[in-house]
């Protein structure tokens, strides 16, 4: 049985006073809650802060990052290592978002590199996959989040899906308030279960896919009632802690 992940990235969002608020709403949204696992990537800057504010949390909230570069140290500026996410206690790193692979180029082999670092880390990559409005107009949705996967499995064969997590994340419906239909979401996240089968069937069953696009409160427990959603992946809706801790109690009561 898959334990759903819900986890909140707060891209470009907060401050110090706002982390340490958000952090201790969430965790007291959290008491009694069980069967889902609650993650949160602020951005690196406030990794630190979060990680002092985690520690004094009743409740397991687990920290994750962003993104993350490739190299461990040396003269890349402006770069953040692994080395340096795992010394703050971030295990669970978002790749491959949209916003990254289009503002910053981002290719599916580039990705590929950063998730192969993740796993030679033993840190958790968040790997996001998902079609343009586009592309999902010319009913090319398997095959594009095909091969983004398959830009992995081609690199480090199909094991390196165990224990990574995958976040089918329509970019149309991202932070538009235009969400998939959780039917129409559960199709792709079978078909992209069904394709990882094709190399392993038992990597296929354990990988955690999770839902991320416009995912409120109200429709929530939608997705988490499909069999092959398995969280989400929450912008907009993790900045507030009340929020984002019903759509972890959806998943939680999903789990039950
Ligand atoms: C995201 O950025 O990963 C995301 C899903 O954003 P939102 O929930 O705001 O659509």
């Amino acid at each position: 049985m898959r334990q759903p992940v819900v986890m909140g990235n707060w891209k470009l969002n907060g401050s110090k006073e706002m982390v340490a608020s958000l952090i201790k709403g969430l965790d007291a949204e959290l008491n009694g809650v069980s069967g889902v696992t609650v993650a949160i990537a602020p951005p690196h800057l406030y990794l630190d802060l979060a990680e002092q504010v985690l520690d004094k949390a009743a409740n397991k909230i687990v920290l994750g990052a962003q993104n993350v570069d490739l190299k461990d140290s040396g003269a890349f500026t402006g770069d953040v290592s692994p080395v340096m996410l795992k010394d703050f206690g971030a295990t669970h790193i978002i790749i491959g978002h949209s916003e990254r692979r289009e503002y910053h180029n981002e290719s599916d082999e580039y990705v590929a590199e950063k998730f192969a670092v993740l796993k030679a880390h033993g840190l958790v990559p968040v790997l996001c996959i998902g079609e343009t409005e586009a592309q999902n107009e010319a009913g090319e949705t398997e095959a594009v989040c095909a091969r983004q996967i398959d830009a992995v499995i081609k690199t480090q064969g199909v094991e390196a899906l165990d224990g990574a997590i995958i976040a089918y994340e329509p970019i149309w419906a991202i932070g538009t308030g235009k969400a998939a239909t959780a039917e129409d979401a559960q199709r792709i996240h079978a078909s992209i279960r069904a394709h990882i089968a094709k190399e392993s069937a038992d990597v296929a069953e354990k990988v955690i896919i999770q839902y991320g696009g416009s995912v409120k409160p109200e429709n929530a427990a939608s997705y988490f009632a499909q069999p092959d959603i398995d969280g989400a992946l929450v912008g907009g809706a993790s900045l507030d802690a009340v929020s984002f801790a019903a759509i972890a109690k959806a998943a939680a009561e999903a789990n039950a």
